[in-house]
């Protein structure tokens, strides 16, 4: 047995969240913060297998990011797309967005997929089954508020209120992300542990920290049908890194689409994630 080598481009990182891997001969250190950050190598994700369970987010992976935020302009396309592959798939096709579940329901009306909506806070199973996290929408009021003295003082801004989360967009004007990051991290701190940022494409969300899309995956998974199948998780934003780990600990996949954020696989946009589901869809065909 060869004795190990620290390699010489190996990362300098504190070694309390450090995993260790042996690559070329070396020990490679990779703190577990940054795996998503790192340039690691990314690839085209294999064959699709019929074994599969897919979740799917949707703003930036299956839709091209937009300068309004969460449009319902169907497009009957990618709904017969999406039809093809959860038949394939025998209805193990889940949507997991940031959006409302009952504007992912106009989105790809008249499907009604299996879904979790405000970045896990809400939730609707395979049977139909709805929950929604209880969460103190009152308790926002001065999140709501402090926005709109936001958007007041940066016209280019926009308040989305979804109810139990707000959030901020500052997509016409990217310039504004730090008084943003500013502003939610002022509002944040002052209703505590319960509520965090969730940070996005020039967007910043306040939301219950206690439900994320890594939640509703796992949750998911304890369910038929998708317990017992391979997950597969295709998502481009800081929001799905969570659930970049979920599937990639239960031995799935993690697709990363665009440039954004990194995972164990790589697809260039959502017209190339439109090709894959194609490859997808066709286990269900005949040939
Ligand atoms: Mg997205």
């Amino acid at each position: 047995m060869h004795a190990l080598r620290r390699g010489p481009r190996a990362p300098r990182c504190g070694a309390a969240r450090t995993v260790w891997r042996i690559r070329d001969g070396f020990a490679v250190g990779i703190p577990v913060e940054l795996r998503y950050v790192f340039p690691m190598k990314a690839n085209a994700p294999p064959a699709p297998s019929a074994d599969w369970c897919l979740f799917l987010d949707v703003d930036g992976t299956l839709i091209e990011f937009c300068d309004s935020p969460s449009p319902t302009n169907r497009d009957d396309a990618l709904n017969r797309l999406l039809d093809r592959v959860w038949r394939a798939l025998d209805g193990r096709l889940a949507l997991i967005s940031g959006r409302t579940i009952d504007n992912l329901d106009r989105l790809f009306a008249p499907r009604r997929f299996a879904a979790a909506g405000l970045h896990g806070l809400e939730r609707r199973n395979a049977s139909g089954v709805r929950q929604r996290l209880e969460v103190d929408a009152d308790a926002l009021d001065g999140a709501r508020a402090a926005m709109r003295r936001f958007v007041m003082r940066h016209p280019q801004a926009l308040v989305e209120d979804k109810g139990i989360a707000v959030a901020l967009h500052y997509r016409s004007a990217p310039h504004l992300e730090p008084a943003a990051r500013e502003c939610l991290a002022d509002v944040a701190a002052g209703l505590g542990d319960p509520f965090h940022v969730q940070e996005g494409n020039m967007v910043m969300e306040l939301k219950s920290s206690r439900s994320t899309k890594a939640t509703a995956i796992a949750a998911f998974l304890e369910e038929p049908p998708f317990r017992g199948h391979t997950p597969v998780f295709v998502g481009d934003d800081l929001t799905d890194l969570d659930g970049f780990r979920v599937v990639d600990r239960r031995g799935g996949m993690s697709i990363a689409v665009g440039g954004r954020v990194r995972a164990r696989w790589h697809i260039a946009d959502p017209r190339a994630v439109r090709a894959w589901l194609e490859q997808v869809a066709a286990l269900g065909e005949p040939r």
